[in-house]
């Protein structure tokens, strides 16, 4: 006889209303008071069958199968065999997925020594070896676009990412990239969006005119106003970068009436400015701005556990003044609260942390290509080249490494269709093994996620359209 349970949950009390979060399907919705009971009731008791919860609903017949069938429906309560199925897993080791994203990685060269850069060294630019100066050429760009393009499947969209070093040290490579991959966008009537990362030094009357004219998506390094800024991203002589940033950025935003420009900050050695830096970027005219957590072991700039706790603190004020934009239907560009009331309107369950070695890949100026572009150059994670193509055996077991369920701290995790085991860099600095869970954040991750679904629930209470707007406002076609 086939057995029953209620699926993996939590409850959340929401402004007096309940709000269940189905772990499995990472999705979230209100359930009335006497719903909240009867899992209650159900969850106590293990398996059951069909007649056990049926009784256990206690209405009439025909309303208890109606209600039955709407929890089956709706996965909150599941058969054993759902339980076992791993819904996502399974699709991620085939060889058939196609490539979405290619990050370029044109050049190693960076004209900044940022103190906490994860890619040594800091001496002067002028005195790097010629080895940590490497520029793609326009032979290797054009032959990564067209792997991109062989390797898209029946993707009609995809993303061209130009990365570095400082990306705009090799502006020309750039102009020859976007050129042949529209190009080839054309012959193949799929579509290409560009973006780039930049430390927006760099970003010349001609760089803000061709981002403009191609639409590239581009995401500033900037840590803030002038002191929290240049405390540790400086140039490679050491001198401060800020003055140098901001005439750049104010004509990039002026210019940018096509796409908007993202700040991302690192947050190393405290967090007790965040919300101001926040609205310093803004005020700046950057659309959102997002942070993050330096990624390093060098404990001088790693924040520890009190700065954690501040950190989600300022993100838990920052919630709230969100909360109040949205109130009003307006748009408060706190990128890391978009991103993921996003992902949980979207249900989007993740068996991976993120892309790197399933639909993204980077290329380095040598045409090899790697797992992610943070973990471009480490000979490990070379994942094959553009002569001949990808290592599927390396891929292979890299995929069945890295995937959520595999890991034991996260197989039982409720946070992990949202997390997943988090970004392998960080694994590999932190953990000191590239597919390890991300075990230093586990509690931090698991708050900040409470924190969102909370904040998804007070939005779906008064004002549901405003999470479909954003979904929309990322790409999504429709909510
Ligand atoms: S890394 Fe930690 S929080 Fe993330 S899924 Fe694994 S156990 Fe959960
Ligand atoms: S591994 Fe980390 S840095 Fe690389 S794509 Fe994933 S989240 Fe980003």
């Amino acid at each position: 006889m086939e057995r029953f349970r209620v699926a993996e949950n939590r409850v959340l009390d929401v402004d007096g209303h309940s709000f269940l979060f189905l772990v499995r399907e990472n999705a979230i919705f209100e359930v009335a008071p006497e719903m909240k009971i009867l899992l209650d009731r159900c969850s106590s008791n293990g398996d059951l069958s069909r007649d056990e919860i049926l009784a256990r609903i206690g209405r009439s017949p025909e309303d208890s199968v109606k209600t039955f069938n709407g929890l089956v429906r709706r996965r909150v309560i599941e058969t054993r065999t759902d339980k076992a199925a791993s819904p996502t897993g399974a699709q991620a080791t085939g060889y058939s997925i196609p490539i979405s994203t290619l990050v370029l990685h044109v050049t190693d060269d960076c004209n900044m020594g940022c103190l906490y850069c994860y890619r040594p060294p800091r001496e002067k630019a002028s005195n790097r070896p010629p080895e940590e100066k490497r520029m793609m050429t326009p032979e290797v760009a054009e032959r990564a676009i067209d792997f991109l393009f062989e390797r898209s499947g029946s993707l009609k969209k995809m993303v061209l990412v130009f990365f570095g070093g400082e990306p705009f040290l090799n502006f020309d490579l750039i102009r020859v990239a976007v050129k042949h991959a529209k190009q080839k966008a054309e012959e193949s009537g799929k579509k290409i969006d560009f973006a780039v990362t930049t430390n927006g030094t760099l970003l010349t009357d001609a760089a803000v005119r061709f981002i403009q004219e191609n639409e590239i998506g581009v995401t500033v390094s900037i840590d803030g106003f002038e002191k929290a800024h240049d405390r540790y991203r400086r140039f490679a002589d050491g001198s401060p970068s800020y003055s140098a940033i901001v005439p750049n950025v104010a004509e990039l935003v002026r210019a940018s009436d096509r796409r908007p420009v993202v700040a991302r900050v690192t947050v190393a050695g405290g967090a007790e400015d965040v919300p101001v830096i926040l609205d310093h970027l803004l005020e700046m005219g950057f659309a959102e701005v997002g942070f993050a957590p330096v990624t390093t072991c060098d404990p001088s700039y790693q924040l520890d556990d009190d700065c954690m706790k501040q950190l989600l603190c300022r993100f838990g004020a920052l919630s709230e003044r969100f909360l109040s934009a949205a109130a009003h239907s307006d748009f408060f560009g706190f990128s890391n609260l978009i991103d993921l009331l996003v992902a949980l309107h979207e249900g989007e369950v993740k068996s991976y942390p993120c892309g790197a070695g399933i639909g993204l890949f980077s290329v380095d100026p040598e045409g090899r290509l790697y797992l992610c572009q943070r973990l471009t150059g480490e000979e490990r994670f070379c994942m094959g080249d553009l002569t001949r193509g990808l290592d599927d055996s390396k891929l292979r077991i890299f995929r069945g490494q890295a995937e959520a369920d595999r890991k034991e701290a996260c197989g039982s995790c409720w946070a992990r269709t949202v997390c997943a085991g988090g970004c392998y860099h960080e694994s590999l600095v932190r953990e000191g093994d590239l597919t390890a869970p991300n075990l230093h954040y586990c509690e931090w991750i698991k708050s900040w996620l409470e924190m969102g679904l909370r904040v998804y629930g007070r939005i779906a209470l008064d004002r549901p359209e405003y999470l479909d707007k954003l979904s929309i406002m990322r790409g999504h076609a429709s909510a």
